[in-house]
């Protein structure tokens, strides 16, 4: 069995870590730390979410650095503010043995003040957003000419999040000789080229095509209606009487929707996502840690960073469009050797998302039924025995009450008496789902019922494209720009050569108008026009010859203040989620904008 010692790191170390209870190295704490110990080659490391990477990249970054300068000697960048402070928050529990070892978190959207003293007083790891930390570079508080490690963590995820600028930046600021780490869940495009351009005959190693925790995890779907997507959630809640869940939504309109009707309906349950003020989202996650909450409804953005080792179900609420997102979400279940199941629920429209994602995760998605009535009451029933099977009793406490509660219980035989307690908590369940109807899908009715949702928003035309150098994070800036508001909803986008098209909230429309009327874009004078959605993408391209058009499905979830505010703080962060158009492009995914 290997173990840490094993590795090349020190005691200072390796007793931090048994405080941790971290036993055995997972597979790539074991390629990557005696790798980055005795070389300086630069590091291209293929790791998901709940591999244990954050340990594999600090690890030996803390083994080699040097407490006797307080020069900042490595960066280390993340997506998302969470990320970020929970790197941080891991760098000090593993130093905490440390002396002289200081590590600061930088991020957007908290006061640049204190992080620049925090910079002043020194930090010889640094993990920054990629905003804020450019902005820092930018005001030549961050120095990074002493630079000897780069990581770069979820790669794939600041691209995606349209952070190849910053990431461009950071990476010119950083001295040659440096080591550089970089992370990533998949390697596309993108995430190669800077492979390419910033790193020189990297290492390549892999912890395996799979989360940690992938081999724990059983994937099932239930097919549901559109209109019974909620119902068939509260019936899964209420078979898994113990479920400690996240629900990922798509848009933040979902989620805080999905959110309001669980409360309503009595679940213990919250939201999560970028609408929420920091202090609240830090407020809602510590619930969900300590598991005062039980259900999560979360973006996908608003729970990175998130980090619970022992969720039971990941619910997909809805699928997410690109792949990759998925195997994020379902890797939060399963973890530390625990079992989990990752649940979908799909209309008839829906099922031919799940081939791609079986390809993904080489595994099979298992039908399953929404569980009726008679089934969830039966295992309600059950649940309640082994909870008074299993309860501790406070003899001290209960003592003085129990002659009264005998006096008064007094005629009631055993079998009565079970009943009665019994159904105190039952009869609930079973009033509710008396006559309860079936929500499995019936496929015709499905057609019919699933609504568009896109009638919320109208499509705009604008006569700017790729030619323009136009790109869907660019767009989203100007929109940003031009709206002056920052909670407005963008659908669809789809970038062609010398002209876009857009969706924004149809409430909005008029603004659209009216403030994009004397607008420019570089030097160009603005033309933007309602417009209708064309029937099908294959007949539009065909019709109309666009030649290199990208499309962008997006997933409406604009939101601020989830990552890096870096140098908006002006305007507020504007950030939204795309994903896929489905033909040709991989590179889309989530994209914020200043
Ligand atoms: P990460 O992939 O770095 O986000 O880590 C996922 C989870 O696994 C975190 O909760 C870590 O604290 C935990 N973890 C990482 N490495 C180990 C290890 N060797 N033993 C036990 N837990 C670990």
């Amino acid at each position: 069995m290997s173990i840490f010692k094993d590795l090349g790191l020190s005691d200072a170390i390796v007793t931090a870590l048994e405080a941790l209870g971290y036993e055995t190295p997972t597979e790539i704490q074991k390629i990557a730390i005696p790798q980055i110990i005795s070389s300086k080659n630069d590091l291209k490391a293929f790791a998901q979410t709940g591999t244990g990477k954050t340990a594999a990249f600090s690890l030996p970054i803390l083994e080699q650095i040097n407490t006797s300068s307080n020069n900042t000697q490595a960066i280390i960048l993340s997506p998302t503010r969470e990320l970020a402070i929970q790197i941080a928050k891991n760098i000090e529990e593993f130093s905490k043995n440390q002396k002289n070892l200081h590590v600061l978190a930088v991020y957007g959207g908290a006061d640049i003040d204190k992080q620049i003293k925090g910079l002043k007083r020194g930090a010889q790891i640094v993990v920054g957003t990629p905003g804020r930390t450019v902005d820092l570079i930018k005001r030549g508080r961050l120095v990074l000419k002493n630079i000897q490690w780069l990581v770069l963590d979820e790669a794939d995820e600041m691209l995606n999040m349209g952070f190849k600028d910053e990431l461009d930046k950071v990476l010119e600021a950083t001295p040659n000789d440096k080591q550089t780490l970089l992370f990533s869940a998949t390697f596309p495009r993108e995430v190669e080229a800077i492979a390419k351009n910033y790193m020189s005959n990297p290492i390549e190693i892999s912890a395996g095509t799979k989360n940690v925790g992938a081999e724990n995890v059983s994937h099932e779907y239930y097919m549901v209606s559109d209109r019974n997507r909620y119902p068939a959630l509260k019936r899964i809640a209420d078979i898994n009487p113990n479920i400690y869940s996240i629900v990922f939504c798509r848009t933040r309109r979902e989620t805080k929707d999905i959110a309001d009707k669980l409360i309503a309906d009595g679940y213990n349950a919250d939201a999560l996502h970028g609408d929420l003020s920091q202090a609240q989202r830090d407020m809602v996650m510590q619930k969900f840690r300590n598991k005062t909450l039980q259900i999560l409804v979360a973006t996908d953005v608003a729970a990175r960073g998130l980090d619970v080792t022992d969720l039971t179900h990941v619910i997909n609420y809805k699928l997410p469009d690109q792949t990759e997102n998925y195997t994020h979400r379902s890797g939060r279940t399963g973890r530390a050797g625990k079992k989990g199941i990752s649940i979908a629920l799909i209309t008839n429209k829906e099922k031919g998302k799940l081939r791609p994602i079986e390809r993904k995760i080489d595994k099979k998605f298992e039908f399953k039924t929404v569980p009726n009535g008679k089934e969830i009451c039966e295992k309600q029933l059950y649940s309640l025995i082994d909870k008074i099977h299993d309860i501790d009793i406070n003899e001290k406490e209960i003592k003085d009450y129990l002659p009264e509660i005998f006096n008064k219980l007094e005629g009631l035989d055993r079998e009565e008496l079970i009943k009665r307690f019994v159904s105190i908590e039952f009869n609930q369940f079973l009033s509710y789902y008396e006559n309860s109807r079936d929500l499995n899908s019936d496929d015709s009715k499905d057609r019919d019922r699933s609504r568009s949702s896109d009638d919320s928003f109208t499509r705009f035309y604008i006569n700017i494209g790729k030619m323009d150098d136009l790109n869907p994070a660019r767009l989203i800036g100007f929109i940003n720009e031009n709206l002056e508001k920052n909670d407005v909803e963008i659908g669809q986008i789809e970038i062609l050569k010398s002209f876009s098209f857009f969706e924004i909230d149809k409430n909005y429309s008029d603004d659209v108008l009216e403030k994009f009327k004397d607008s420019e874009f570089n030097n160009r004078n603005i033309i933007v026009e309602v417009t209708t959605k064309p029937k099908s993408r294959g007949r539009n391209r065909a019709k109309r010859n666009f030649g290199g058009g990208d499309s962008f499905r997006g997933d409406r979830d604009r939101k601020r203040g989830d990552n890096d505010r870096g140098r908006s703080e002006r305007r507020g962060n504007r950030e939204r989620n795309f994903s896929d158009g489905g033909e040709r492009r991989k590179d889309s995914g989530r994209r914020r904008r200043n």
